[in-house]
């Protein structure tokens, strides 16, 4: 497959944005708005520099596994029209561990589907997946995300809702977490949530 047959592949990097809001999910891929603030750039840098200093670090999940890493590892689902960029593997002999590193510890609900993604497409492309963690890059550690079936259908059932909302261009409903609109970066153009 080349890359350009995956042009219109759904980054798995939008779940992350579509549980947290679907409207944010809206903005970006039906009116190709993307807003950069402070928080998410700064969350770009961490995660950056973080890549460079996991590189050279020791005592890392492949330290525990024993096992060669690899970085930025392209992850492709055919079947699910998935694709994305996994921060670390560490492959063993019998089988890979996944990484992937975040610039917060809280987990907003996405992070078990997010890596549901990447095992899936690793899977997919015949890999045997004998776990998978995410490490958080304020507490320096990682905490590992056991696969669940609900998982799997929060997933599948994101793909689906994202599929239609781009082919019928409809912005959904606001988050009933007002909470969540305090902090977005689109929250001047939801003029119905203050
Ligand atoms: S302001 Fe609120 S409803 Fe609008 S995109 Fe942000 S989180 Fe969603």
């Amino acid at each position: 497959m080349t890359m350009s047959n995956t042009d219109d592949y759904l980054r798995i990097n939008e779940l992350k944005n579509y549980l947290y809001c679907p409207r944010i999910s809206y903005y970006g891929l039906c009116l190709r708005l993307d807003r950069e603030t402070h928080l998410s750039s700064g969350g770009i840098r961490a995660e950056a520099s973080t890549k460079e200093k996991m590189k050279r670090r020791k005592g890392a999940l492949h330290a525990i596994h024993a096992g060669e890493r690899e970085f930025d590892v392209l992850v492709v689902h055919e079947g699910l029209r998935l694709i994305g960029r996994l921060d670390e593997v560490v492959r063993t002999a019998e089988g890979v561990y996944l990484v992937d590193y975040k610039d917060t510890d809280k987990d907003y609900g996405y992070w078990g589907v997010q890596m549901m993604a990447y095992r899936l497409g690793m899977e997919a492309s015949g890999e045997q997946v004998l776990g998978s963690s995410i490490y958080s890059i304020p507490k320096q550690s990682y905490t590992e995300v056991k696969p669940t079936s609900r998982q799997r259908q929060q997933l599948e059932e994101a793909v689906q809702a994202l599929a239609q909302m781009v082919a019928m261009e409809r912005c959904p409903a606001a988050t009933d977490h007002c909470g969540k609109c305090q902090s977005c970066q689109y929250a001047r153009f939801c003029n119905d949530v203050f």
